[in-house]
């Protein structure tokens, strides 16, 4: 049996998504907009109504629905910036590429982009994030919990840094490793987010749907033209069968946030530390996703090691990259300023619902065969730049 320990990457739909999606891919196949006696529209009310429950938003009606992250994170920068001509954009130095990559291309169009940076455990700094805005600020994004380190940062205080220095900027977080995972209040703690993106594939839901919540009062323009879907905000033929995933397991989320995942995640960091004298985990002191270690076992190299540990059907993921046959390190731990032979031996294990103590033992197991090569000295970590 394999055993799934990957699950910042994706999740496995559990059974009643199944079950909640199949009568949309046989009998109710019809297009949403077809006559209402199909029920064809019903995943998308459904699923409307679970987000808001799960994030207490304000009513259903604050969430229009994507294929995903990645299109919902291009449609709120390009659709808030896009034709601005001048103005700051301001992210994380942590941002997804679904981020930082659209960011990049308004920069080239004249935008001002700034990077906030991270501290050494990878939490934004708040103090460069207040000195980065500036009256001209038109939106500022950060990522809520971080895919790699799974870091939650501190949405709250950043919204209230940003209310009062800039308060016409937008506000964004990518929340698709938080959604489901942690306790998101928009109407409580989170006040202050104008917009934000999450997908279905990070909590048990069928790959191919996601969304935005857009705060009502705030005007969000289409990014795709072409239909009158979703009152023309997102046009194009409604993914009923994943809506009806989405729905069932925003509906379900509930059980992720019990304290089942965080109890297995800390015994494996003990047993882990136990073991490995010498292991690193990365952003230990700052808050966390209750499901991810981002650890680093010197001498190992990641990407052998987590082919190493598939070919034992064991899949755990690694922040390393790579690209036209060279090994880069992980963003993320790069901006912590963590050294560089470190990072290259970064694996992240992340864990939902269905992960067993039998698996973390599994791969405890399997982690003591890896081989390690001597590492002369990773050498003091460089004091991060101010
Ligand atoms: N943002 C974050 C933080 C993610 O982890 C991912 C998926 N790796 C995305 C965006 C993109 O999501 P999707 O796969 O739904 O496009």
């Amino acid at each position: 049996m394999l055993i799934y320990l990957d699950n910042n990457a994706t999740t496995r739909p559990s059974q009643t998504v199944i079950d909640a999606v199949l009568p949309y891919l046989g009998d109710c196949y019809f297009n949403a907009s077809s006559a209402p006696f199909t029920g064809a529209d019903k995943p998308r009310v459904d699923a409307a109504r679970a987000l808001a429950h799960l994030l207490n938003a304000e009513e259903p009606n604050c969430f229009a629905f994507t294929s995903g992250a990645t299109e919902s994170n291009n449609w709120v920068l390009m659709s808030s910036c896009r034709g601005k001509g001048t103005g700051r954009v301001i992210i994380s130095a942590i941002e997804h590429p679904s981020i930082t990559e659209p960011a990049r291309e308004l920069a080239k169009g004249g935008l001002d982009l700034i990077e906030v940076p991270v501290d050494q455990d990878g939490v934004i700094r708040l103090d460069a994030l207040s000195n980065a805005l500036r009256d001209d600020t038109l939106f500022v994004s950060v990522i809520a919990a971080n895919n790699e380190t799974g870091v939650l940062q501190p949405i709250q205080e950043i919204g209230r840094i940003i209310r009062e220095r800039c308060p016409a900027a937008l506000f964004h977080t990518d929340a698709t490793q938080a959604v489901g995972k942690n306790a998101i209040d928009l109407q409580g703690k989170w006040h202050d987010i104008d917009l934000l993106s999450f997908s279905g594939h990070k909590c048990h839901a069928p790959k191919g749907v996601g969304g935005i919540y857009v705060r009502p009062g705030i005007d969000i323009a289409p990014m795709m033209l072409g239909g009158g879907q979703q009152q023309g905000l997102r046009p194009g033929t409604l993914n009923t069968a994943g809506l009806a995933g989405l729905a069932q397991a925003a509906h379900e989320a509930r059980a992720d946030m019990s304290e089942h995942i965080q109890s297995l995640r800390n015994e494996f960091e003990q047993r882990l530390i136990d073991i490995f004298p010498d292991v690193i985990i990365h952003s230990v002191r700052a808050p966390r996703l209750p499901n991810t270690t981002f650890f680093s076992l010197p001498g190992i190299v990641a990407g052998d090691a987590v082919d190493i540990l598939g070919s034992a059907g064991i899949l755990v993921g690694t922040g390393a990259a790579c690209s036209s046959g060279a090994i880069h390190p992980s963003k993320t731990l790069m901006a912590m300023h963590v050294a560089h032979e470190i990072a290259l031996s970064a694996l992240r294990v992340s864990l939902s619902r269905f992960s067993t103590a039998e698996d973390i033992s599994r791969l405890l197991q399997a982690l003591q065969t890896l081989p390690r090569k001597a590492i002369a000295s990773v050498g003091a970590l460089p004091k991060p730049a101010p």
